[in-house]
């Protein structure tokens, strides 16, 4: 089995490849996420650092500090397109957040859980069996 898969952004200047399995995989409903993708939820895959390889320029960096926690989230995206490819978080700095849609194949890992439901949108319907949390999962 291929343990490798690539993405990158909508112009294809930053690529990335990630080796082996995703520490965890969400879809978050924060409002935060809400407001950077302009959509209902994002898609977050998280990666140890080491597990990435990085090509192209280097991502420009917006911070936002969490309303909640106090503290910092960091959007990692393409100057050029604006694609956010990679999150990072003040919680657990080495962590790779991969934003899920990027992946050229984004079917290819599941959805651990679902976060911070308490601001889901009320259409959103969460399939029975999916682990869903009010607020943060904190591993
Ligand atoms: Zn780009
Ligand atoms: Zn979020």
């Amino acid at each position: 089995m291929n343990d490798a898969h690539e993405g990158g952004c909508l112009c294809g200047s930053v690529r990335y490849r990630v080796s082996g399995e995703p520490a965890r995989s969400q879809a978050c409903h924060c409002s935060y996420c809400q407001t950077r993708t302009g959509s209902a939820f994002a898609i977050v895959v998280a990666f140890q650092e080491e597990q990435i390889a990085w090509s192209g320029p280097e991502l420009t960096v917006y911070e936002h500090r969490s309303d909640e926690s106090g503290r910092w989230i960091r959007n990692h995206f393409c100057s050029r397109c604006g694609t956010t490819v990679m999150l990072s978080i003040e919680r657990d700095p080495k962590l790779r957040i991969i934003a899920g849609g990027t992946f050229e194949d984004p079917g290819w890992f599941g959805i651990d859980r679902h976060i911070w439901t308490r601001s889901a949108q009320h259409w959103m319907h969460i399939p029975d069996g999916v682990a869903k949390f009010e607020k943060a999962y904190v591993p």
